[in-house]
């Protein structure tokens, strides 16, 4: 009789389960997308983790600046258009970060990434007057969003480049809370989204990269169900004449941005937030970052200077590794 009620019990127990899409197993998903590898890993049915990638296929089919048959690729052809619901609402997301960081992340910096090669690797260091005449159609305030038309001036391209990977994994992990799954790990080519903890419920460990050192890293950061993006130097880079050029632009100045942050790693429920964030606080530098932080809020941070320090803010869970040289530096709140 004891025995019968345990059965019967583990078997609601299992289909209720299955019925929120969660699995026993752990599940893993490789595949490319946007311009990288991604490793979706969650307990949940494989199917779950097929639907996790199709949303982000979905995405950069939008939004790619050099598929012919994007949304975007068209609104750089035309100077505008009427786009779909979910790519109005990307750009919503992006433009409301442009005007949050007040330009230090601009989805209108496309012309002046290309002039460095950094769209096609065929890499050059462009004039200071070749850089000027192109920051002339660089500016977010300028590009019009109107429900779901848009409008910017002739000469500007838009690149969502920098926000759309945050932006998917938001979306991909969205989708699988709402199926019922509460842990897993979407590793988006570094940019990392949790959802939920581990199974046992401790929470996720995610590692970043030492700036220094690219088969080691310089600390692990514990999250549960947010998200973690780090925006480096080092990822893409060329050296001429003994100068380091990377692909994140100060638009200000139309050159790689260079204000002493090498490593800027954002925390936060919101992954295109991290996105664009971690771009923003790698232009701003340190000092800028840091007041940024404690006027905007609403997120972590984590910064690695050239000058060998860790800054990090308060309300992480931050372990720095024995092997990086870095003096750690917590905020006051
Ligand atoms: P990754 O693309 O390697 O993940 P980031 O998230 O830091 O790196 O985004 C950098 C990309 O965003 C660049 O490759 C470039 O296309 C674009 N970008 C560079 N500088 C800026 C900027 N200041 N604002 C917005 N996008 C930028
Ligand atoms: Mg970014």
């Amino acid at each position: 009789m004891k025995k019968k009620g345990f059965a019967l019990i583990t078997l609601v127990l299992l289909l209720t389960l299955s019925a929120c899409g969660r699995a026993a197993v752990q599940n893993t998903l490789d595949f490319f997308a946007m311009d990288t590898i991604m490793t979706f890993s969650a307990y949940a049915d494989k199917s779950l983790l097929e639907g996790a990638r199709d949303i982000v296929a979905d995405i950069e089919s939008r939004a790619s600046t050099t598929l012919e048959s994007s949304e975007v690729y068209a609104l750089n052809r035309d100077g505008g258009g009427t786009v779909s619901a979910e790519t109005a609402a990307l750009l919503d997301t992006a433009l409301t970060m442009c005007r949050a960081t007040d330009g230090a992340f601009d989805v209108s910096i496309y012309p002046v990434v290309r002039a460095w090669g950094f769209t096609t690797g065929e890499y050059r260091v462009p004039s200071f007057d070749e850089t000027a005449a192109l920051l002339e159609h660089v500016d977010y305030a300028r590009i019009r969003l109107d429900g779901r038309d848009v409008t910017f001036p002739d000469g500007m391209e838009i690149d969502l480049g920098g926000v759309a990977k945050g932006y998917a994994g938001r979306e991909a992990a969205a989708y699988l809370r709402e199926h019922g799954v509460t842990s897993g790990l979407l590793n988006l080519g570094g940019n990392v989204q949790t959802v939920g903890s581990k199974p046992d419920g401790s929470p996720w460990r995610v590692a970043i990269r030492d700036p220094d050192n690219e088969q080691s890293y310089a600390g692990v950061v514990e999250i549960r169900d947010k998200a973690a993006v780090t925006s480096g130097g080092y990822e893409r880079y060329f050296e001429e004449d003994g100068e380091t050029y990377w692909h994140i632009m100060n638009p200000a100045t139309g050159r790689p941005a260079r204000n002493g942050v090498v490593s800027a790693t954002v925390v936060a429920d919101d992954g295109a937030l991290c996105d664009a964030l971690s771009t923003a606080l790698f232009v701003m530098g340190a000092e800028k970052a840091e007041r940024f932080w404690r006027s905007y809020g609403g997120f972590d941070m984590i910064l690695i200077t050239d000058e060998g320090e860790t800054i990090v803010t308060p309300g992480l869970s931050y372990t720095p590794a024995d092997s990086a040289a870095y003096t750690l530096r917590t905020l006051e709140p």
